[in-house]
């Protein structure tokens, strides 16, 4: 997309005109890595340079960033949440500084039984080590629950499901972190799932929904938008204000 859209765009949108969406829904983004594109490639990655430029449009547009953990997340129309599923080095090395710039809090992912996700296939990268995970907590960012190993959580039994997030918790408390929010591998769940989560006493869950979150969503399965390439903002604004409301205008 060229510059001149994107600043079509933001032009546009700092008016609060075309681009604003149903105030009772809520914004919760989904990255996986944020990394240079020489490194990390573009398969679930988007550039530092280009996480930066959305989360400055977004406060630009009067969003406060939030933890999901937060008691009250959504108490104001405009709230985002970002999640960054997996918690990937690339990705702690770069996301906190980039998000504490706009005063925005990240919110990641953690498997904490694996050192690389080796369910990338060939695309395997390194997961953050337990100091970085430690190291964003401390500087406000949350730090959530990804399972243990990273399996379909719904093609498990309810047994194995609970020992899947159980074990992650405990890896994460061994670390000094209090896990309260969950997001599924795959965004696979089912009412099972959604049992052990609230067993465990977790606040807010996210799956791979695609959308904004409306009053209807289960809170421990939110739906998000993911951001899943450097396509620059205006790639932005289409996959985060106007695909979901075309896809709600479609049912
Ligand atoms: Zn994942």
């Amino acid at each position: 997309m060229s510059s001149k859209l994107d600043s079509a765009i933001i032009w546009d949108a700092s008016r609060g005109g075309s681009v604003t969406q149903n105030s009772s829904a809520k914004l919760i983004l989904c990255y996986h890595k944020v990394g240079p594109q020489a490194e990390e490639g573009r398969f679930l990655n988007v550039a530092p340079a280009d996480l930066d430029r959305q989360a400055r449009f977004l406060t630009r547009l009067g969003y406060v960033g939030r933890r999901l953990d937060d008691e009250t997340p959504f108490d104001r129309p405009r709230c985002v949440v970002f999640t960054f599923d997996d918690a990937y080095a690339s990705t702690l090395h770069h996301a906190p500084e980039i998000l504490e710039r706009h005063g925005i809090p990240g919110v990641f992912f953690a498997v904490t039984g694996k050192t690389e996700s080796d369910w990338d296939g060939d695309r395997a990268r390194p997961l953050a080590e337990p100091a970085l995970l430690k190291a964003a907590a401390a500087r406000g960012h949350e730090i959530g629950n990804h399972s243990h190993t990273h399996r379909h959580l719904a093609k498990l039994s309810a047994a194995e499901q609970l020992e899947e997030l159980k074990q992650a918790h405990a890896g994460l408390e061994q670390l000094g972190i209090r896990a309260r929010s969950v997001c599924y591998p795959y965004g696979s769940f089912n009412h099972d799932t959604l049992i052990a989560a609230d067993g465990l006493g977790y606040r807010r869950g996210v799956s791979l929904a695609k959308g904004w979150a409306h009053s209807t969503a289960p809170r421990l399965a939110l739906p998000r938008i993911v951001i899943a390439y450097s396509d620059g903002l205006a790639g932005f604004v289409y996959r985060v204000f106007v695909r979901p409301k075309l896809r709600r205008a479609a049912r």
